[in-house]
């Protein structure tokens, strides 16, 4: 067995936009594996392709191109058995809680659901002691199981969908900005939540944010990502402590830090728009707005290589 989990080849996808002929290049290309127990972050600002991407990682949308392999199995050309086995296997956890749960439906029917859909504990009562298990996981008590979303408050329901998402004791499970939607008291819970059952139930996170101080606390690996393509790739301690590549410079001197004597904390700016996904740059992606920005780069694409034990793409390294 490798330690590979997960396995994601050249995977490409695009959208059809307003403007005639041109399409949404959200993923180019991308190749990505997610190891077995590990945490991996995928970073970038909103509109790099982190979600698109995880969509396809987990089966949800199929890339125009490209393969996913879930412990060696092809997810997008499995038959309809297999499918439905390993969508158990992979779970995903939204933004929004308010979004992903049913308004009309008490919570504790919305986490019994998918148990039913797939056929496990038919016995009611076992049912019922499963869910409270589950509550008592997520740090909640078990009398909530009969309230409505609107009932909740935001850290109450985000605690809910996790509790949804490892019902089917899944082996993987995508994080798509789990915490940005609720204030910042209520955030290191859930993180401190999401890192206890990864310990406890032995699962792998593709944790997706645009927030690096929250990538920090959990991350084993960190991904970065530009306009639909990975610059920069490896562990994240090494990453935090020496980013190579200058996008990956920018956006952690953007991530807020104290100011002595002022209560609010403050990060450098990141400066420039993104390119449109609908026509990217020609060379590198992120040329327009790189501070060490050559000629070469206004051309030539550079390409993900292996640089001292991580991936990096850009025309300064190798
Ligand atoms: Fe900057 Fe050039 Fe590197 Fe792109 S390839 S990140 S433009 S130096």
């Amino acid at each position: 067995m490798t330690n590979i989990l997960l396995e994601g080849k050249n995977l490409t996808k695009s959208f059809a936009s307003k403007k005639k002929n041109k399409r949404i290049h959200a993923v180019s290309d991308i190749n990505l594996t997610i190891r077995r127990g590990e945490c991996l972050a995928l970073v970038g600002e909103s509109g790099c392709g982190k979600s698109t991407l995880g969509r396809i990682l987990v089966g949800l949308s199929s890339p125009d191109r490209g393969e996913v392999f879930f412990d060696g199995i092809d997810i997008f050309s499995a038959d309809k058995k297999t499918r439905l086995a390993l969508k158990r296997q992979m779970q995903i956890v939204f933004q929004d809680p308010y979004a992903s749960l049913n308004p009309r439906m008490p919570v504790g029917k919305s986490i019994e659901e998918p148990i039913i859909t797939h056929g496990l504990l038919p016995d009611r009562q076992e049912r019922q002691r499963r869910l409270e298990e589950l509550m008592e996981a997520v740090g909640l008590l078990p009398e909530l199981l009969g309230r409505y979303p609107h009932q909740l408050s935001g850290g109450q329901r985000q605690r809910i969908s996790i509790a949804r998402a490892i019902a089917l004791r899944p082996r993987l499970v995508i994080c798509d900005e789990p915490v940005s939607a609720l204030d910042v008291s209520v955030q290191s819970q859930i993180l401190n939540l999401l890192k206890d059952l990864q310990e406890e139930y032995g699962l792998t996170y593709l944790f997706i944010s645009h927030d690096l101080s929250v990538v920090n606390f959990l991350a084993n690996r960190v991904c970065v990502m530009f306009l639909g393509k990975i610059c920069e790739l490896g562990d994240r301690e090494r990453i935090f402590e020496n980013p190579l590549h200058p996008y990956t410079e920018l956006l952690l001197r953007s991530i807020p830090r104290p100011v002595p004597g002022s209560m609010d904390p403050e990060g450098v700016p990141l400066l420039g728009d993104m390119p449109s996904p609908l026509d990217p740059p020609e060379g590198c992606r992120f040329h327009t707005r790189c501070p060490y920005s050559m000629e070469r780069c206004q051309k030539k694409e550079p390409l993900l290589i292996d640089y001292g034990g991580r991936k990096i793409a850009c025309h300064r390294y190798g």
